[in-house]
This record gives C-alpha cells, sequence and structure tokens, in this order.
C-alpha cells in the first residue's frame, strides 16, 4: 500500500492528504479526511498519479480505516493502482505488485521528512540543500526511480534452486577455506588428533572451486537471513536479477564510505569502514544513489556536489525534505545472496548440506586411517 505516490501535475512526491491540499485548497480535517475531498477528482487521480517505483499510472484513493472504538487509525490513507480491467495496474516486479491492505508499509521507501533518527535527520538536510542549490529536484528523484525500475526488470531470474542451497552457500561463507592441509593417516597417529579439524581441512580440498564464487560476498547472518525467506516466497517465479545492479551498487557504497568519512556529520554509529558488510544508513544510501545518478555515476563529479551540499547554508525551507526517498537498492543484498547460492549449487556436487558432509568426510578419513594401520602391523 503506497503512502505516496508522485503526481506529474505538482511534480512531487505526495500522500493523500497532501494531494487533497494542493488539489483541492481545502485543509483536511478528522471529520473530512483528505482521501474525502479528493473523491470528485477521481478520473484526475488517475490520469496524474504515477506508482513511485514502477512508474505505472492508475491511481485511486484508499479511505483511512479507523477502530470505531479508539478512533485509532487502523490504515493509513494510501493508494491503490487499478487497470482498466480491474486488477493490479503495478508492473509484476513492482514491489507493490499483488499487495494486500495488511502487508507491512513500504520498506523500500524511506521518509527523509521523518525526524526518527540521527542519519535521517542529516540526510534530510542535505536533500533540502540539494534542492535549494539547485543540484536536484523531485522530476529528477523520480526519474532516478524509473531508471532503476527498468534496470533492473530488463533482465530476469528464475528461483529454481534447491531452497538449501541458500544455507549451504552461507555454511560455505563461513568455512575457513583459507587454510591449506593434505589428509595422511600417520597424522592421526598423534595422541590428540583433531578429526573435526581435519574434516574440515579435508573439505576445503574438496570443495576448493566453491569458494571462489563466494569471495566478494560480505554479509551478516541477518542478510542471509532474508535471503532465505525471499528465495522460499519466489520459488519457482521468474524474478528481476538484481546482479545488474552491482556496480551501481558498489559505486554508492564507495561514495557513502567517502562521505560518511569526510563530511563531519553523524551518519548513526555505524563505522563507514563496516558499511560493505553491514549495509550503510539506508536514507545516506539512498542520497548517493541520487546524487551519483545526476552526476551520470562519475564519482568525482558526486563528490564535488557533496562539497557542495555541505558547504551550502542552512535550507531556508524544510519542507522540501519532505520527499519520499526510494532506496534503489531495496533488498539488494539479500538478492546478491540468492543469485549467488543459486550459482555455488549449480557447481556442487553430493548433497547440499555442510554438517553431512563434513561427518560423511570424517568417517572416510577413519576408515582410510583403519585400512593404513590394518597394513602398517
Ligand atoms: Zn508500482
Amino acid at each position: 500500500m503506497p503512502a505516496t505516490a508522485f503526481s506529474v501535475r505538482f511534480a512531487r512526491e505526495l500522500d493523500v492528504d497532501q494531494l487533497a491540499i494542493l488539489m483541492t485548497g481545502t485543509q483536511p480535517t478528522p471529520d473530512r479526511d483528505g482521501a474525502e475531498l479528493l473523491s470528485i477528482f477521481s478520473d484526475a487521480i488517475r490520469a496524474d498519479v504515477q506508482c513511485s517505483s514502477c512508474g505505472k499510472f492508475g491511481a485511486g484513493v484508499v479511505r483511512p480505516a479507523k477502530s470505531r472504538a479508539s478512533k485509532a487509525v487502523l490504515r493509513q490513507a494510501h493508494f491503490r493502482f487499478v487497470d482498466p480491467s480491474g486488477g493490479d495496474a503495478h508492473h509484476p516486479f513492482c514491489e507493490f505488485y499483488g499487495d494486500e491492505e495488511t502487508r507491512s508499509p513500504q520498506v523500500s521507501l524511506l521518509d527523509f521528512g521523518s525526524e526518527k533518527s540521527a542519519e535521517t535527520r542529516a540526510v534530510r538536510l542535505l536533500v533540502c540543500k540539494g534542492i535549494e542549490q539547485g543540484i536536484f529536484d523531485q522530476r529528477r528523484i523520480r526519474d532516478m526511480r524509473q531508471w532503476f525500475f527498468d534496470l533492473k526488470s530488463a533482465t530476469r531470474f528464475t528461483v529454481s534452486m534447491p531452497l538449501e542451497a541458500i544455507s549451504w552457500a552461507h555454511a560455505l561463507q563461513r568455512h575457513p577455506h583459507y587454510r591449506r592441509w593434505q589428509f595422511h593417516p600417520a597424522q592421526a597417529e598423534m595422541p590428540a588428533f583433531d578429526w573435526k579439524a581435519a574434516a574440515k581441512n579435508q573439505f576445503t580440498e574438496d570443495h576448493f572451486h566453491l569458494f571462489e564464487l563466494l569471495k566478494e560476498i560480505r554479509s551478516d547472518d541477518k542478510i542471509w537471513q532474508q535471503a532465505t525467506e525471499l528465495a522460499r516466497k519466489n520459488h519457482g517465479r521468474e524474478v528481476f536479477n538484481v546482479t545488474v545492479l552491482q556496480p551501481y551498487y558498489e559505486a554508492a557504497i564507495s561514495l557513502c564510505v567517502f562521505v560518511a568519512a569526510n563530511s563531519s556529520v553523524d551518519f548513526g554509529k555505524t563505522q563507514p569502514e563496516y558499511y560493505r558488510w553491514k549495509g550503510p544508513p539506508v536514507a545516506l544510501l539512498a542520497l548517493c544513489a541520487l546524487v551519483l545518478f545526476v552526476s551520470d555515476w562519475e564519482m568525482n563529479t558526486a563528490i564535488s556536489a557533496f562539497a557542495k551540499l555541505l558547504s551550502a547554508p542552512a535550507p531556508s525551507d524544510l519542507t522540501l525534505g519532505n520527499v519520499i526517498g526510494l532506496n534503489p537498492f531495496h533488498e539488494y543484498a539479500a538478492w546478491r545472496l540468492v543469485t549467488a547460492s543459486a550459482e555455488v549449487a549449480a557447481k556442487s556436487t553430493g548433497e547440499l548440506d555442510y554438517d553431512r558432509q563434513l561427518a560423511t568426510i570424517e568417517a572416510a578419513l577413519r576408515e582410510q586411517h583403519r585400512r593404513w594401520k590394518s597394513g602398517q602391523s
């Protein structure tokens, strides 16, 4: 349920109440909310308002739902996109496609206008300055979203690997493969021979070609968990292939790290050098992607734009920052693990169960030792 959408006429991202004020000149009240004020404009809205992510038209306004007893808002006013035949108007790859009312609020969209955290506040200030300085405007923000959406949806990937491929790839990533060691039965004559370590070393030798596929992957457990959920939810389905975003993601992360380390602005508690592993603050990532987009992905042009932003006077209009910024890399890190896991699974032999493979290897080493020993005596 998109809470905001892009109005072509007003050239900005708006929620239902903001659109009502601009279209009717009337302030919504608890008795006459924005959705009600807009009820006579449904044709105009259908032709004017675009989905923030996929850019499709066909918007209608859905009224907020309130509890009869407490008057608390159970569901906020939002836009629903319907095609002429009454079906879902979103592109099938849009994150709002097939969106049920009950689904959690949009996670790919972040509200630069919200004052929730220090980093969002810091980024909001920079967004206001950027608009005042003419570095970007709301139309360019919409263009960036469309560009990312078109790029993602142009390449496809079918989630067809066995689901255990994710935990298998995760186990491989954690496996200490840098230690190389060849087993010989004579080694097991040591009084405290470590069979578990021997099995792990043998595992490295047996699967060495797979570690190469994972060497660029740096993700914490939370993102692996997210990858498992995505693979389960989309199994058998065709999805967009995020690997096309990789160069842009790398550039955006590099800019985040540089800006956070060289701006003397506090962007939150994660140290910039951990951004690649844990992910950078989402608001900063969205802003860096935007600045790179308007700089034609030229790193030093983007850095110059940031230098200009940071030295600009305080913005006179803070409501300019009331813009919902799309994180163009929504779920990127998790999807990347899904595609990497599929590649690893395709090149793996035997079962995709790390613990069972270790147990099998240990049993085989012990048997090798037993036979060697009986040959010795
Ligand atoms: Zn959409």
